[in-house]
C-alpha cells in the first residue's frame, strides 16, 4: 500500500522492514511454536537498544508535556506507520520490546514532572532493556472499567493497595506498574485513582503468564497486590488531580492516545494476512480465479481505508484537536478488516490451514485480540453512538 511519507520516516520504516525479516518474525515464530513469550534476557532486546528504540516520547528537557506535544506535530502518526509495520512482522514482538508501554501515556497526561522525571527518566537512554506495564482490567472488570475493585486506602503518608489484575502486558519484567484503584467502589469512576507500582515492592507477586490463543510473543500477566505498601508520592498526578473524576478521564485520553495505535497494528497484521494469502494463491494456480481476484482486492482496499481511519485519529491527535470518535471508529473497524482477510486466507489454505503449522493461522489466531484489546469492537461502537446523540462518555475497556 503506498502513502506519500517524507524520506527520514522511509528510512525509518525500511530499518524495521530489515529487522522484521532477520529478527522479529523468526522470534515470532518461534515464541509462538514453543508457546511462550520471548524472554527478557533475549540478545534481540539489547539490539533494540543499540538502534535507539526502547525510549520514552518524554524529554526531561521540556518544561512540560503540553510544550513538548506541541513541538511534537507529526509524532503521533510516524508512531501509527512503526507500529504498524512492526506489527506486520510480528504483532507479539512488538508489543514485547522494552519501552514505557501504555504506562506512559498517564503519566505523561496526568503525572506531575518529578514522576515523570522518575520513572520515565530511566527510559531516556536506557542502560539495559526496561519495561514498564499497565493494569486496569481484572478478573471481573474488563469492558465495564468502573467495576474496578482493587482497593486503595490512605495509610499516613501512604496508600496500601490490594487486589487482583489480570492481562497486564509485560507485567512481571517490568520495572514498575501503573495500577488503577479505587477508593470506594461505591463511588463509581469518581473513586479511580492510578498509582505506580514499582517491581519488588512487598505485596506485589503472584505473577502468572496466561495462556493466549496468539500474540505468544509477549507476556499478558496476572498478579496480586495484598497490603502493597506505596508512598503518596506514587499516586499519578497527586490527590487534587482527581477532582471532578479526572482519574477516569485521564484513562479515557490514553485511550484516543493507544486506540489509534492498536488500529495500526491491526492493519499490519492484515497486509501480513494479505501478503501471504497472495503468495499463497500464486503459489497453488488460483490468481486465474476471479472470485479469489475479487476476495483479496476487497481485502485490500478495506485494509487502506481501515490505515487512513487510524491515521486521521492520529493526525487529529497529532495538531491537539479531539480525536475520541475517530479514535474509537478506527479501533472498531480495523481489527474486524483484518480478522476478515486472516479469515480469507484460511479459506484459501483449505486443509493446510488445519494442520497449525502456516503463517497465516498463526495470523488468524494473533489478529483475534485486536478486536477485544483498548475496548473491544462493541464497547467502540456505543463510544461512537453516545457521541452521534451528544451523550457524554461513560464506557471504557482497557
Ligand atoms: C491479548 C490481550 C492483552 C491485554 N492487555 C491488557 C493490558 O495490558 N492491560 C489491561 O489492563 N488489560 C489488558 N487486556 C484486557 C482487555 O482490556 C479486556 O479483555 C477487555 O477490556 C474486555 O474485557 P473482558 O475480557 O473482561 O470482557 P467483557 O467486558 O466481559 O466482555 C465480554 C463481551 O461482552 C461485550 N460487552 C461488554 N459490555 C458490553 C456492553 N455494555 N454492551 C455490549 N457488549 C458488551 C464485550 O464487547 C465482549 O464481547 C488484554 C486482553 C487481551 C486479550
Amino acid at each position: 500500500m503506498q502513502l506519500a511519507i517524507d524520506a527520514a520516516t522511509a528510512e525509518r520504516l525500511a530499518g524495521v522492514r530489515r529487522l522484521g525479516a532477520a529478527r522479529i518474525r523468526p522470534l515470532g515464530l518461534e515464541a509462538d511454536r514453543l508457546g511462550r513469550p520471548v524472554p527478557p534476557d533475549d540478545p534481540y532486546f539489547q539490539t533494540l537498544l543499540e538502534l535507539g528504540l526502547g525510549r520514552t516520547r518524554w524529554s526531561p528537557e521540556s518544561s512540560s508535556w503540553k510544550s513538548q506535544k506541541e513541538l511534537e506535530v507529526g509524532a503521533s502518526r510516524l508512531t501509527l506507520l512503526l507500529a504498524e509495520e512492526q506489527s506486520y512482522w510480528d504483532r507479539g514482538v512488538a508489543v514485547a520490546a522494552p519501552g514505557p508501554g501504555l504506562g506512559e501515556p498517564p503519566l505523561l497526561s496526568m503525572g506531575t514532572d518529578e514522576q515523570r522525571r522518575r520513572f520515565l527518566g530511566p527510559f531516556v537512554a536506557p542502560d539495559r532493556p526496561r519495561w514498564g506495564s499497565f493494569a486496569m482490567t481484572e478478573p471481573g472488570a474488563g469492558s465495564d472499567v468502573a467495576a474496578i475493585r482493587a482497593r486503595a486506602r490512605k495509610d499516613g503518608g501512604d496508600w496500601v493497595l490490594d487486589g487482583e489484575k489480570s492481562f497486564a502486558a509485560n507485567a512481571s519484567r517490568a520495572d514498575w506498574i501503573v495500577v488503577w484503584a479505587t477508593v470506594d467502589p461505591a463511588l463509581g469512576r469518581g473513586g479511580h485513582r492510578a498509582f505506580v507500582v514499582e517491581q519488588g515492592t512487598p505485596g506485589l507477586g503472584d505473577f502468572k503468564i496466561e495462556k493466549k490463543m496468539g500474540l505468544k510473543a509477549y507476556e499478558s500477566t496476572s498478579f496480586t497486590l495484598r497490603e502493597c505498601r506505596v508512598p503518596a508520592a506514587n499516586l499519578i498526578g497527586g490527590e487534587g488531580t482527581y477532582a471532578a473524576r479526572a482519574g477516569f478521564k485521564g484513562a479515557l485520553q490514553s485511550f484516543n492516545a493507544t486506540r489509534p495505535l492498536i488500529a495500526a497494528m491491526a492493519v499490519g497484521i492484515g497486509r501480513a494476512a494479505l501478503d501471504a494469502s497472495l503468495a499463497f494463491a500464486r503459489e497453488h494456480e488460483r490468481l486465474a480465479d476471479p472470485r479469489v481476484r475479487d476476495r483479496l482486492e476487497r481485502g485490500a482496499r478495506k485494509l487502506r481505508m481501515a490505515r487512513l481511519l487510524a491515521l486521521r485519529a492520529a493526525w487529529l491527535a497529532d495538531h491537539q484537536r479531539p480525536n475520541l470518535t475517530e479514535a474509537s471508529m478506527a479501533k472498531a473497524v480495523a481489527p474486524l478488516v483484518a480478522y476478515e482477510v486472516a479469515s480469507l486466507g484460511m479459506e484459501l489454505l483449505g486443509a493446510v490451514g488445519g494442520r497449525g503449522d502456516h503463517l497465516i493461522e498463526k495470523l488468524f489466531r494473533d489478529v483475534k485480540a485486536m478486536d477485544i484489546v483498548e475496548g473491544t469492537g462493541q464497547i467502540q461502537r456505543i463510544v461512537m453512538a453516545r457521541q452521534l446523540v451528544n451523550l457524554p462518555r461513560e464506557v471504557g475497556g482497557a
